[in-house]
């Protein structure tokens, strides 16, 4: 961590840090120069002070005690009566890292009447699966449930702790890094574990441009969010392992000043996250009513449809049917992409599908770097020509 000073005895108030400093950081008050929010501590005020009144200051960090944090926890979620498959899909990903430091894999459910569950992770290799269950977690409360998890993480001193970037996650895994004065990496797509325990945590950054490696370097735990079907997830097995720990929630989640009012059940809907099979379109199509295709050949392979992001922003589709790091992570079976052009932005929520069948009429899309068959051509004749032979097919 470095920060700018400015020795007031030394300082003839010229100006010339002020004139030279890119981000307009130094304001000119009363003949002095004053620091404000936009200092990027780029150090360029520094060189251009003749009376050395300007420094730039160092501060050291002291490191954490890296082993003294162990092992590996995966905040494990029910919602709406079931256990979020994104928590399976975490504790697949946290098994494969664990094993090349040597270890634990840890889960951590919180809730009311959710010990089934806990007995449920004993078959997909979680070896502690801490539990607070009480009527007071009935429903979810961002403060009580932090309230657990710091409990808990307190006690275990995991080194990464994994949350799913579901709304509860999302929301919880901010106020627990920040009451651990540590860092957390959100809807990473890729995670490894280096020798010494740091957790590197890949995601895209800066629009989809660069996929950027982000380290914890100094503190712990490490955390990181991932979206559901970003992971694999692992297969039951049929033995149970793994110790179920139930802990008592900690003094004080009982008077949060948070409490339910009223919950009403928002109807189960089909997310394009679960779908087996996709049909995409994409900017190619040239008017709203053409997305009727789209659809109909979804439904005949009987699968689902979505789109890219500027259907979206046309106001074609909503947002939750719109593939992409500003939308959904799909894994289908297959998926057929129609008239788009392969973004990275796009493609990084979709290239893990199993097959990936890609109609484009530019032979040179980037859609092709990540199609297992690559259709060059028209998509008005080729879709309406698939949807014929499917039909005849089935005739
Ligand atoms: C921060 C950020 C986040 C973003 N998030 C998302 C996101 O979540 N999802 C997303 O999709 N995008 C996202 N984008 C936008 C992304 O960069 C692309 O602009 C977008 O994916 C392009 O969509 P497209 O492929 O439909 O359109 P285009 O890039 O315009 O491609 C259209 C394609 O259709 C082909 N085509 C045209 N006519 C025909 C035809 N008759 N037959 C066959 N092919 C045809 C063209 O050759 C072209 O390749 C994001 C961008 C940013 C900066």
């Amino acid at each position: 961590m470095a920060k700018i000073a400015i020795l007031d005895r030394r300082c003839t108030g010229c100006g010339l840090c002020a004139e030279n400093c890119p981000f307009g950081a130094i304001d000119m008050q009363g003949g002095r120069p004053e620091l404000n929010a936009a200092c990027k501590v780029c150090g360029l005020c520094v060189k251009a002070c003749p009376e050395k009144a300007v420094l730039k200051l160092e501060t050291r960090v002291d490191s954490v005690d890296k082993s003294k944090w162990n092992d590996i926890l995966v905040l494990a979620e029910v919602s709406g009566g079931r256990l979020h498959p994104v928590s399976l899909e975490l504790i697949g990903k946290a098994r494969e890292l664990a094993k090349a430091v040597d270890y634990k894999v840890k889960a951590l459910l919180i809730g009311h009447g959710i010990l089934d569950f806990a007995e449920e992770l004993r078959h997909y290799g979680a070896q502690e699966i801490a539990v607070y269950d009480d009527p007071e977690l009935s429903y979810f409360r961002a403060d009580a449930w932090a309230a657990c998890a710091e409990d808990y993480i307190r006690f275990a001193r995991p080194s990464v702790v994994l949350v799913g970037a579901t709304s509860l996650g999302r929301s919880l895994a901010p106020r627990l890094s920040t009451r651990f004065h540590t860092g957390l990496t959100a809807d990473c797509t890729r995670l490894e574990l280096r020798e010494n325990t740091d957790l590197v945590q890949i995601r895209p950054a800066f629009g989809g441009n660069i996929m950027a490696q982000i380290i914890t370097t100094n503190t712990r735990p490490q955390f990181a969010t991932v979206r559901y079907k970003v992971m694999n997830a692992p297969a039951r097995r049929e033995e149970a392992a793994g110790e179920v720990l139930i802990r008592r929630i900690p003094r004080g989640v009982a008077d949060s000043p948070a409490s339910c009012v009223s919950v009403t059940p928002v109807p189960p809907r089909k997310s394009i996250s679960d779908a087996e099979v996709l049909v995409v379109g994409g900017r190619g199509l040239r008017k709203e009513a053409d997305l009727d295709m789209i659809r109909e050949l979804a439904a005949l392979l009987g699968g689902d449809w979505a789109t890219t992001r500027p259907l979206v922003e046309k106001g074609w589709n909503t947002n939750d049917r719109q593939i992409g790091l500003s939308g959904r992570t799909v894994r289908p079976r297959l998926i057929i992409t129609c008239g788009v052009s392969g973004a990275i932005q796009f493609t990084a929520c979709m290239k893990g599908s199993d097959h990936i069948v890609a109609i484009n009429s530019d032979p040179n899309a980037p859609i092709f770097d990540v199609a297992h068959i690559a259709v060059v051509g028209d998509l008005y004749d080729i879709v309406p020509a698939l949807i014929r032979r499917i039909r005849e097919g089935r005739a």
